[in-house]
């Protein structure tokens, strides 16, 4: 591991300059720092936020739950106004890794933690996203944990995040400030797609730091009909193959009035296509309705990686059948097929 300087901030204003000159962000340090050790990081210096004013969760006056960036996973996921409004959510992190690293794990470094994509870690192989122009080791190698959809040429990595799965899918807003002043970005336009450019991730400019995370008011009447169903090699501390973030807000005939659907795993991003939801929208929750959006959100999907070390090509069937299956979920109220005894675990 190379030396770096740690960095504390007196205040805000401190944080915000030390930011502009460079400092890298470090909540939890639960992936960057392992990214450190491997010598595919090399910042300089560190700037810890653990200690600003940041790890409060609140309700604005609007009706929108402000999370702070530096409160952790465990504690967002336990909070009793997550549960009560935004279960799925709750459901999104307390499927992903361990106690333990969700103790440690912050809201704002969820969001900008970085591909596991082997070859990314492996500083001996060509990878776009960690050496630009060198060449993607994964295109004609083991892609067996990458994407079917939003690719390109340069880079087929996924995010890994549970939790921004679920954030997509509750439309929220990230808020971020710097010496310039403050900014919203909402949850679409936070990730960006590869591209040419892989080794940009988000919107996020220099010098900005994630401040909060707001969830609408707007999306607490998803919260009876929500699901989120996490599909993995193995049953807990393992990575999404593919995940499905579904909700649906009923009138009193039971005809759809609102839907959302993201899907986690398949993407450099969490997927989501609004023509996908509008097909359910003014039907009855059924199998035909389901199967349609399930195909639009999949539309364009190809499989990646060399057949012989770890093609991804098993995700398109999977993801086809995960999708109706969430909708399912989401139409019964049943919350999740991972989480909830985490959740229980949590709660006692
Ligand atoms: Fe690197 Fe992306 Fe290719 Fe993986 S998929 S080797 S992260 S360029």
């Amino acid at each position: 591991m190379r030396p770096f300087a740690l960095l504390t901030a007196q205040s805000t204003e401190d944080a915000f300059r030390h930011s502009a000159q460079g400092a890298r962000c470090i909540g939890g340090g639960t992936n960057l720092i392992d990214l450190m050790k491997e010598d595919v990081e090399r910042p300089a210096s560190l700037l810890a936020l653990r200690g600003l004013p940041w790890s409060d969760i609140r309700e604005e006056s609007g009706g929108a739950l402000l999370l702070g960036a530096t409160a952790s996973n465990a504690e967002t996921a336990k909070h009793a106004l997550v549960r009560a409004h935004y279960p799925m959510l709750s459901a999104a992190m307390l499927s992903a890794a361990s106690p333990q690293i969700r103790n440690m794990a912050t809201n704002g470094g969820n969001l900008l933690q970085r591909t596991r994509c082997h070859y990314f870690y492996d500083t001996a192989t060509a990878c776009n996203k960690r050496a630009p122009g060198s060449g993607c080791s994964a295109r004609e190698g083991i892609a067996r944990q990458l994407a079917i959809l939003g690719g390109s040429e340069q880079c087929i990595a996924t995010h890994p995040s549970d939790m921004c799965v679920a954030l997509a899918a509750l439309e929220a807003v990230v808020h971020v400030r710097s010496q310039q002043g403050a900014r919203e970005i909402a949850f679409a336009d936070f990730h960006l797609l590869p591209g040419t450019t892989p080794e940009h991730e988000s919107s996020l400019q220099p010098g900005e730091v994630i401040t909060h995370i707001a969830l609408p008011a707007a999306a607490r009447g998803f919260a009876a009909h929500s699901t989120y169903l996490k599909l993995r090699e193995r049953a807990s501390y393992a990575f999404a193959l593919v995940s499905v973030a579904a909700a649906l807000e009923l009138d009193a005939q039971g005809v759809v009035t609102r839907a959302r659907l993201v899907l986690g795993g398949v993407a450099p991003r969490p997927w989501r296509v609004l023509e996908a939801e509008a097909l359910l929208v003014g039907k009855l929750p059924q199998a035909e309705s389901f199967a349609q959006a399930a195909e639009r959100l999949l539309q364009g999907a190809q499989a990646q990686g060399d057949p012989a070390m770890g093609s991804n090509g098993f995700k398109l069937p999977l993801a086809q059948r995960a999708v109706v299956r969430a909708l399912e979920m989401a139409h019964a109220g049943e919350l999740t097929n991972t989480g909830e005894m985490a959740l229980q675990e949590e709660q006692s």
